[in-house]
């Protein structure tokens, strides 16, 4: 498949991956888009569904899209969502033997870099982990990351930003946070089920035709493992807990809200969503709750305005490999 192809591009796609069980009788029966509930015939529609029998190979073809927008200068944020053991880590990291998406798009990514001769490439990631508001860095774990605010935006600072050069350094990072990942669990019982887990790639797109020009394309793409989403009473037995249950809440919360308000296109609303995530209750001072959303906040937030972005430094460019064709902007 051409990653160049703009295949599938929406603004906000859900889609939901089926998770094999070993009971014959499955209770839902699903078609590519919907899936049916037989005992109340109820029906609920999706972007796509990938069956309990879709490899991660075809998993990744259906965000694949995402991946060659960012090779574009396009923001992108891929979730997953479900409840512990759903198959989320499985499907964002996987294993050497079944990549998931983060381990597919590194190959895509160096593939397109090292093909695009015209262009100047500068990669780098970060891996972060959010714990009961807590910011750990996956990458070195000496550093303490804090959230900072500007006045347009937030942004983390003392997280290590490593450049990457090839598919190996990259798939070696996601090796450096995962075993740290791990290392973690094994001090904190339940912790993955609690924590979400962010990886971020930034790129910077120079043209090299006119070295003159300091004009250049920057985006960020989020991969995010989110905490489990089962409910908060079923895995409160303590006060701990409870705090760690009711942050989880409160951040899936305001996530679900910020993307019903961007697929109705409320812009005002998704905005003020946003906004009032940095603030208190009484809706003065800051409020150190929902990261998570925060640090996605650029991310979710340009999505509106990178199309045009896109467009004038193409026209710049010329650049017959890219798609001018006006982006999907609903
Ligand atoms: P979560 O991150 O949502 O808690 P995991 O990704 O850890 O769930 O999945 C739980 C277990 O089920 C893991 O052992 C994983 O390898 C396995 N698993 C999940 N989805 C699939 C799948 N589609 N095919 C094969 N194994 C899967
Ligand atoms: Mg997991």
């Amino acid at each position: 498949m051409d990653i160049n192809k703009q295949e599938g591009e929406g603004r906000i796609q859900v889609q939901i991956r089926i998770r094999p069980t070993e009971e014959e009788n499955s209770c839902i029966s699903a078609t590519e888009t919907q899936i049916i509930l037989p005992k109340t015939g109820n029906s609920y529609t999706y972007d796509h569904i990938h069956a309990a029998t879709a490899s991660q190979q075809e998993v990744y073809e259906k965000v694949r899209p995402i991946i060659s927008q960012f090779l574009r200068g396009i923001n992108g944020t891929i979730l997953a969502y479900g409840q512990t053991n759903s198959g989320k880590t499985h499907t964002i990291l996987g294993t050497p033997e079944q990549p998931g998406l983060i381990r597919q798009s590194a190959t895509d990514i160096f593939a397109f870099i090292n093909s695009e001769t015209r262009k100047q490439f500068r990669l780098t990631a970060t891996f972060i982990e959010l714990y009961n508001e807590i910011i750990f860095d996956l990458i070195n774990t000496n550093n303490k990351p804090q959230l900072r605010e500007n006045f347009t935006s937030f942004f983390i600072s003392g997280a290590d930003e490593i450049e990457i050069n090839s598919e190996d350094e990259l798939l070696n990072l996601i090796e450096i946070g995962n075993k740290n990942i791990h290392f973690r669990e094994t001090i904190m019982n339940q912790h993955s089920s609690r924590s979400h887990a962010l990886f971020r790639l930034n790129i910077e797109i120079n043209n090299t035709k006119d070295l003159l020009s300091d004009k250049k394309l920057v985006a960020t793409l989020f991969f995010v493992d989110l905490a489990g989403s089962e409910r908060f009473s079923l895995i409160s037995s303590n006060i701990q807990s409870e705090k760690e249950g009711s942050n989880i809440n409160k951040s899936l919360l305001t996530f679900r809200k910020v993307v019903q308000a961007l697929s109705l296109q409320q812009l005002k609303q998704q905005k003020m969503i946003i906004k009032k995530v940095g603030k208190n209750e009484s809706g003065k001072g800051k409020d150190e709750k929902c990261k998570d959303v925060k640090i996605l906040y650029d991310s979710i937030d340009s999505c509106l305005t990178s199309d045009e972005k896109v467009k004038d430094f193409e026209e710049d460019t010329k650049d017959h490999m890219f798609h001018t064709e006006k982006a999907n902007q609903q």
